[in-house]
């Protein structure tokens, strides 16, 4: 199995980043006038669960991880989110991601709400037996909350599909059934969607599409630099390219690679599968991931981790649009200075959301065990993206507030209107 290879220490915050979701969701609870009960149930997670997964690494030794999985709210459906392997994954992370899984569903109307789970692990140091060894030792720990109706896992950073099938096995064999809706993300031989890989670029690439449109461009005339080349940013740079785009500039955590004339992506992505990083690539020179956020082009899409805009370069950033694929990339702050500047930000509860479509998708396959062809999987997250984003923008107009804040309006009115309809129990 090939790990995801060359992720480096994180620069924001998790507490700051949980702090943030928390003080995000207060500002749009303030635009909504929503009541105090509503705040105090949205306002937090129901469920966050911290464990230890001991396992023995291959030399004999029996290490212990720390795994967490953190469920915001179920008021429109089972929740929904990724599993990240990172070194920095903590408790406040999870929280925060889980969060934005609940917004992120709402805002395209999918019935899930958020979850989101973690390992404090560093995958470039572990074999690929050491981390099906952690997965399994994880899934089993997360029995008790995890499941087709309860909880459904999908990949995120350092995770992939052969995670999700080591997770559908494990679950599979304690349950004794074949548990298909238990993960999305799985490779297609084991139930997995046609058009999933892809899905968070395409759904991001959508909603370029359709803000691009908005200034009479296409990608064909816009230039794209992204951060960030594992699954969101590859993709994303391919889907570009495949239509007539040129992508100036792309990173890994150890640097990035410039071409004025456009890279080619394929090349760059063989010389990143060859040699885990993009140093030493030969179609492009050599730049820092600070530079490549201030580089003149007309989208710049992050899409590695979160805290990459933050008050210190916001104001150097001389995209139009700013294609967040990766979830929490601008601070409050940086998001102002780009407001102050007129670059239209495409928040990540609605550009990345493509991935969790599509894991919708997946999961309707799954329970009905009826399977899609690839052009009605495109053809349907291109239908929901476009909707989103125009009801966003319309909810931004009305309210006369930023993207970000209308897709936050749109999403926290649509599960505060399911908690007030459900009541409560007892
Ligand atoms: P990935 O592990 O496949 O790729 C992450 C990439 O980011 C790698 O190329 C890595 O080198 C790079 N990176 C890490 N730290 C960096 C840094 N400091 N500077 C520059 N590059 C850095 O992960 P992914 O699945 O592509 O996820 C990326 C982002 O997209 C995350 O925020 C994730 O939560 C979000 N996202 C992913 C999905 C999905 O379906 N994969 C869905 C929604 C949101």
């Amino acid at each position: 199995m090939t790990m995801q290879k060359g992720t480096e220490p994180k620069e924001a915050g998790t507490a700051v980043f949980w702090d943030r979701a928390q003080a995000q969701f207060r500002a749009t609870a303030d635009l909504l006038d929503l009541d105090e009960s509503c705040r105090h149930v949205l306002g937090k997670c129901r469920r966050v669960v911290e464990i230890a997964c001991p396992i023995r690494m291959d030399d004999g030794v029996i290490r212990s991880f720390r795994g967490y999985r953190a469920q915001h709210s179920s008021h429109r459906g089972p929740f929904k989110g990724g599993i990240r392997y990172h070194p920095e994954v903590t408790k406040e992370e999870v929280m925060a991601l889980a969060m934005l899984m609940t917004w992120k569903c709402a805002v395209v109307n999918v019935p899930f709400c958020g979850g989101k789970g973690g390992v404090a692990c560093n995958p470039q140091q572990m074999t690929a037996h050491e981390i099906e060894r952690l997965t399994r030792r994880y899934t089993k720990e997360l029995m008790p909350i995890i499941g087709p109706e309860t909880d459904i896992p999908a990949p995120d950073v350092n995770t992939n599909a052969q995670i999700m099938a080591w997770i559908q096995d494990t679950y599979a064999m304690e349950v004794r059934s074949s548990s298909l809706g238990v993960v999305t993300g799985k490779p297609i031989s084991l139930g997995g969607s046609v058009g999933r890989h892809d899905a968070t670029s395409r759904g991001c690439f959508f909603t370029c599409l359709k803000a691009l449109g908005m200034s009479n461009l296409t990608p064909a005339t816009a230039r794209l630099v992204t951060q960030g080349f594992g699954n969101a940013g590859y993709h994303m740079c391919k889907l570009w390219s495949q239509a007539g785009g040129k992508v100036l500039a792309v990173s890994t955590s150890r640097g990035g690679i410039y071409n004025e004339q456009g890279l080619d992506i394929e090349a760059a992505k063989k010389h990143y599968s060859d040699q885990r990083s993009l140093l030493d690539f030969k179609g492009g020179d050599q730049i820092t991931n600070a530079e490549l956020l201030t580089l003149d082009c007309e989208v710049l899409c992050p899409a590695a981790l979160e805290g990459a805009i933050t008050e210190a370069n916001a104001a150097d950033v001389r995209a139009r649009i700013v294609a967040e694929a990766a979830n929490g990339p601008t601070t409050a702050e940086a998001d102002l200075i780009l407001q102050d500047k007129g670059v239209l930000v495409i928040p990540d509860i609605l550009a990345n959301a493509g991935g969790v479509s599509v894991s919708y998708f997946e999961w309707v396959q799954g329970l009905t065990n009826f399977f899609w062809k690839e052009a009605d999987v495109h053809s349907r997250l291109q239908e929901i993206m476009e909707a989103a984003f125009d009801a966003v923008q319309e909810e931004s107009k009305k309210r006369g507030v930023s993207m970000r804040e209308g897709a936050m309006a749109l999403a926290v009115s649509r599960v505060a209107n399911a908690f007030a309809t459900r009541g409560l129990w007892p």
